[in-house]
């Protein structure tokens, strides 16, 4: 089982920001912003270019979540990034698809 598959389980800890029947909202272990949320869904899809039609709607509900997490964490009237690294050259670390909800300070472009 992938590690993120481990977090949606319960089977390590993680500060879950809010979840529920298909994805999960938790803090970035190692954020790089002031807030650093991530947020994945429950089923394992590798990345988001693993991502398959069937999936359009837990897609569109990441998304949502993302908004969401932006909102209960006080970035959303600021601005954040919500970002999905995929595959190598993105620097996809871990291979369980999340995106990454980064706010609480400017962000430059293009990213690094
Ligand atoms: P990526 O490089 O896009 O695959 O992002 C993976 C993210 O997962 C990184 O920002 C890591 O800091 C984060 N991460 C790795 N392990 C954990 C963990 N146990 N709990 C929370 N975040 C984690």
């Amino acid at each position: 089982m992938c590690l993120f598959c481990k977090i949606a389980a319960k089977q390590i800890p993680a500060k879950i920001l809010f979840e529920d029947d298909e994805l999960v909202a938790f803090h970035d272990v190692n954020p790089v912003a002031p807030t650093h949320v991530l947020v994945i869904p429950k089923a394992h899809v590798a990345s988001l270019g693993d991502a398959a039609p069937e999936h359009a709607a837990l897609l569109g509900k990441l998304m949502l979540a993302a908004t969401r997490a932006a909102e209960l964490t006080g970035v959303a009237q600021g601005g954040y990034r919500v970002v999905a690294n995929t595959g190598a050259n993105a620097g996809q670390s871990v291979f369980h698809l999340h995106l990454h909800v980064l706010g609480g300070r400017a962000m430059g472009w293009p990213p690094g």
